[in-house]
């Protein structure tokens, strides 16, 4: 119950599809990204590559999705990573994946690569592949009006890929709702080499609980909650940009520091609210509606009208490219949006060849005649959009940071700041050790959504309140490297269950003092009318993780090695602001790491996971087939 019991499966070199019984697959992986996970698992091998039509792409609602609990309108997306090789998982909120239970399916499973472009249509019972060839070329902005004036149906919603995954950029995204993205592991790519350049869903159904009445309860419980904590507040007040203030750290220059000085103002969200806010906007059900609709009426940028943005637009845009002007980072993330990009991937390759031309690692002339000093607004502009058409340097830097450092070659790789061949676009990695961890042992290759824990710098995370919600005292000491293994593992399964689910992750402790793993699996014991205790929910996080962990050792070849910060991070410390002399020293970084291994149960020397760790979790086809690749730490 709360599923709707229906997958369908599209193969786009055949034009054909078939409906599947979803249950099997929920019924132990709950939904989204775990039931995401499981299937990339069983049926991608080792010698497909992310483009390859024989590579899949998951896109599953959660459990919860469509329902009345709060925030219930995230899509998961699985996939196999094209930056990595190994797993690719992305969540994004808007509409699309309600829309997607209302029509009668929990997820879409798609593979092959259609002759020419396609888009796919979902109206309840009725299932199309169209012709899309006059969508090819579009942004997605526009190819969500063209759609939706085809169709004759504003309510229709659409997620659709612009030029950049056309073009097969590496850090091309999915955009949803033209402000809500789908966005690791160059997963718009995947879908450009499929052909498929939209999905669009209408659904008159609706989504059934188990016990109607106890679900209501429980909501309006949780509702009421979240209504008093000071995390709904906060976001309320200006989303994740609220968090930018002068006594906030955000990266400079490349991360040349790990501070912005007095400029940090420059890009408050007071700033960004004054000077362009028309409105807020929530995604599907969502109480704390903390994005932001934006218009500018003067300047460069005159006319432009965006939804977005996030913390990390600001610091990827903003202070890591030093340009303190709020304008740009709106321009910038719409941008990146209207042609299907990443942002974090696409701030990341921009600091990185501005940190080189300063440095004469690459001059004018391999720039294609821009000036890529520091603050060259017009410039990052034009790089941007030279990405997503492969014209020029951007045929070079479409391949993502760390494939462009190789081809550059002169020392310029040591200035890449990336984890496991993926862009780095993070605050604070330096002084706050957990989020460090989290972001780079993050199953998907990198980033803070996987294990990193929000409660560092927190001043009411307590002692006494650490211990009582992580069983971690220090969780709220962000230069403190104790308990940080432990901490990073549990939000690890907290967050894996929560994308499962299919929530908002904001809606959750990870933000201040909002929902518990406990208002969780209470909310789905009365969906599915069995009683699920938090504990549950954490074995199930513990198990995705394993088979993510699993996937990227067979596809990517991950072990103990990719379990390390970038370079910049281990030697530079950062300079200045109140986390000045903090870095990463490999000796306490080994420290860490040999106890998050220790925690999970795998192998300190190899990274690699233990037959006894699975067999525990009861993964018998991933022990086998870790075994296979003679990957696998037996017990004798
Ligand atoms: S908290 Fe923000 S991102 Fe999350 S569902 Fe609500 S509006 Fe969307």
């Amino acid at each position: 119950m709360s599923i709707t019991g229906k997958l369908i499966r599209f193969d786009l070199t055949k034009g054909t599809y078939f409906i599947e019984d979803s249950a099997p697959y929920h019924d132990i992986y709950i939904g989204g990204r775990g039931v995401g996970d499981w299937i990339l698992f069983k049926e991608v091998e080792k010698d497909v590559s992310p483009l390859d039509p024989e590579n899949i792409m998951v896109f599953g609602a959660g459990a919860l999705t469509g329902t009345i609990a709060p925030s219930s309108g995230r899509l998961s997306l699985v996939t196999k990573n094209l930056m990595t090789e190994g797993i690719a998982f992305s969540n994004a909120g808007g509409h699309f994946a309600p829309e997607l239970k209302y029509a009668g399916y929990d997820d879409l499973v798609i593979k092959g690569k259609s002759p020419n472009p396609v888009y796919i249509l979902i109206n309840d019972e009725k299932v199309e592949i169209r012709d899309a060839s006059h969508l090819w070329g579009k942004t997605t902005w526009e190819t969500e009006d063209l759609i939706k004036e085809e169709l004759e149906d504003k309510k229709v919603q659409i997620l659709s890929i612009g030029p950049g995954g056309e073009n097969l950029a590496k850090s091309a995204c999915i955009i949803i709702n033209k402000g809500r993205a789908l966005g690791f592991g160059g997963c718009g790519a995947i879908m450009g080499a499929k052909n498929l350049k939209a999905i669009v869903v209408r659904g008159s159904h609706s989504v059934e609980v188990k016990d109607p009445e106890g679900f209501m309860n429980e909501c309006y419980r949780v509702f009421k909650k979240m209504e008093h904590s000071i995390g709904t507040n906060f976001l309320r007040q200006g989303g994740t940009i609220n968090k930018i203030g002068p006594a906030l750290s955000i990266p400079y220059r490349n991360y040349q520091d790990g501070h912005y000085g007095q400029k940090t103002a420059e890009l408050s969200q007071l700033n960004f609210k004054r000077k362009y806010e028309t409105k807020r906007i929530a995604c599907f059900n969502c109480p704390m509606y903390c994005s932001h609709f934006y218009a500018i009426d003067k300047g460069p940028y005159r006319g432009l009208k965006a939804e977005g943005l996030q913390i990390n637009a600001v610091r990827g845009f903003g202070s890591n490219l030093d340009v303190a002007d709020p304008a740009f980072v709106i321009k910038c993330n719409a941008y990146c949006n209207q042609l299907g990009l990443h942002i974090d991937e696409i701030s990341s390759t921009l600091a990185w060849i501005f940190d080189c031309y300063e440095k004469n690692i690459v001059t004018k002339e391999e720039t294609d005649g821009l000036s890529l000093e520091w603050g060259n607004q017009e410039a990052a502009v034009e790089l941007i959009k030279k990405i997503a058409y492969r014209q020029g340097i951007g045929d070079i830097l479409a391949e993502g940071t760390y494939r462009a450092a190789s081809k550059i070659g002169k020392n310029s790789l040591k200035r890449a700041v990336v984890i496991k061949k993926t862009g780095v676009n993070e605050g604070n990695m330096r002084g706050k050790k957990a989020w460090a961890l989290g972001i780079v042992t993050s199953t998907r290759g990198g980033g803070h959504l996987t294990g990193s824990p929000n409660s560092e710098g927190l001043r009411n995370i307590t002692y006494q309140i650490g211990e009582e919600r992580y069983g971690v005292p220090t969780a709220g000491q962000p230069k403190t490297y104790e308990g940080k293994a432990k901490l990073v593992s549990w939000f690890e399964k907290f967050k894996a269950a929560i994308d499962s689910l299919g929530l908002c992750y904001f809606t959750s402790y990870w933000q201040n003092n909002l929902l518990s793993p406990d208002d969780y699996a209470a909310l789905y014991s009365k969906a599915i009318g069995r009683d699920i205790k938090a504990e549950q929910l954490f074995a199930i996080g513990e198990k995705i993780i394993n088979i993510e962990k699993a996937f990227n050792t067979i596809n990517a070849g991950f072990s103990r090695k990719d379990d390390y910060p970038p370079q910049r991070f281990i030697d530079e410390p950062v300079k200045t602001g109140p986390l000045a002399g903090e870095r990463l020293p490999l000796d306490k970084w080994d420290q860490m790491l040999d106890e998050y291994y220790e925690i999970h149960g795998w192998d300190k020397v190899t990274g690699w996971q233990t037959e006894r760790i699975l067999e525990k979790l009861r993964l018998k086809e991933v022990e086998e087939k870790l075994r296979k690749e003679g990957k696998l730490i037996t017990n004798d």
